[in-house]
């Protein structure tokens, strides 16, 4: 059984943050991308085209690679290159770490499976996935959230009604179903956008939207029991937001293609261009914090929705385990399940790892160097 300096679990954009730093740091790594099965629940399945960060936006690419195509006089490739859009989506972001980890880092071994338990032995974690067993000093933990989806019921192709969540997922590929409102929100601009939740929280997201892009909309219970204050409602009264508390009977779009809005029983369709999903978090993937016994945040709900309390190194409670991305709650600065803030922890997390491992070499050389 190997013995690494870090294991890294996830192949989300926290666990690809985390290993391409710990590549290029030297360290000695392993990388677990997880399993087709972890693949499917996790975030970075559902991002379309990320366009809320400077850098990553396909117009640098396309400025170099038009320069490069009329520079060798191929003027009408250059064209065709100009007016394409180039989504840059977080499945090809991870896609394109891993290739320059196997390209160029031999101090990564990249494995695809997931871990199923941990242990801390002494000072090293024993990490066991279905068919091995790995050896590690520290862990990196980037195992992410799932947010909890609408239940929707929707005539089948036989006509027989059928209540699932997987009729929201067509349209949530095509970024017509939100569920970030930082990182989509403004996609909304002057739109009609329909909130489906029945808590404060959507009514703050249904103002937020109004507030920011003049947004019409409706906040969708879907047949919840509405959790709303007295205050927030005046305020939707105020901004023409209405609360609908019907079931949704069927969703109105082109076939897959593109959703236009939403039918009840006992009123009137609602057509809408966006819907901004805000029903909170179905389950937050702590189960190896869990068994390490590190300290979980969000004290009275159930642990498996409960964040894994970090500091500001990314550490959890317990030494040399570090978790990062959407798992994570500070208690110094609010939730932010962002590209940008995986990225920071991730950085922080493996800069830590790192100068511990170069202290203790410090450290061994200046014991062998003290007089006997
Ligand atoms: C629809 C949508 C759009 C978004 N758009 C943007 C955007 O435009 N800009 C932005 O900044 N942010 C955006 N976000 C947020 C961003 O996608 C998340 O912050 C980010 O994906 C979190 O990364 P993560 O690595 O923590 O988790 P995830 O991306 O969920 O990855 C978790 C990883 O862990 C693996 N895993 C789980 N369990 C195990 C296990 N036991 N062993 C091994 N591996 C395991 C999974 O296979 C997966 O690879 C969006 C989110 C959503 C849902």
């Amino acid at each position: 059984m190997n013995n690494y300096s870090i294991a890294i679990i996830g192949g989300g954009i926290a666990g690809s943050a985390s290993a391409l730093r710990a590549a290029q740091n030297g360290l000695d790594t392993i990388w677990f991308l997880g399993s087709k099965q972890t693949r499917k629940r996790s975030r970075s399945q559902w991002v379309a085209n990320v366009d809320n960060m400077i850098g990553l936006h396909d117009g640098i690419v396309k400025d170099q690679v038009t320069k490069v195509l009329k520079k060798n006089k191929l003027g009408e490739a250059a064209e065709i290159v100009e007016k394409s859009h180039f989504d840059i989506n977080n499945r090809l972001i991870i896609k394109n770490t891993v290739e320059r980890i196997q390209a160029g880092y031999p101090n990564v071994r990249i494995i695809e499976e997931e871990i199923s338990s941990i242990e801390k032995i002494d000072d090293n974690f024993l990490l066991k996935s279905p068919d091995n067993n790995y050896n590690s000093e520290s862990v990196v933990l980037a195992t992410g959230v799932m947010d909890e989806q609408p239940f929707i019921i929707k005539p089948d192709k036989t006509g027989n009604p059928v209540e699932s969540e997987k009729w929201i997922y067509p349209f949530a590929n095509r970024e017509q179903v939100l569920y970030c409102i930082r990182c989509e929100g403004h996609l909304t601009r002057d739109e009609v956008v329909a909130i489906i939740g029945y808590s404060n929280i959507a009514a703050e997201l249904a103002m937020m939207l109004h507030e920011r892009f003049g947004v019409k909309g409706y906040i969708l219970a879907n047949g919840k029991p509405i959790d709303i204050s007295e205050e927030r409602r005046t305020l939707l009264h105020h901004y023409d937001i209405e609360i609908v508390e019907n079931p949704i009977t069927d969703i109105i779009s082109d076939g897959a293609k593109q959703l236009h809005g939403f039918s009840f029983d006992t009123r009137d369709d609602i057509l809408v261009r966006f819907a901004l999903v805000s029903l909170g978090l179905f389950r937050v993937y702590n189960d190896l914090a869990r068994q390490v016994g590190a300290r979980l945040m969000d004290e009275g709900l159930p642990d498996e929705k409960r964040h894994i309390w970090i500091n500001h190194k990314s550490e959890s409670s317990v030494h040399n385990f570090f978790v990062v991305g959407d798992a994570v709650k500070r208690e110094d600065e609010p939730v932010m399940k962002q590209i940008y803030t995986a990225q920071e922890y991730a950085v922080r997390a493996v800069d830590t790892i790192d100068n511990r491992r170069r202290k203790v070499l410090r450290d061994n050389i200046l014991d062998n160097k003290k007089p006997q």
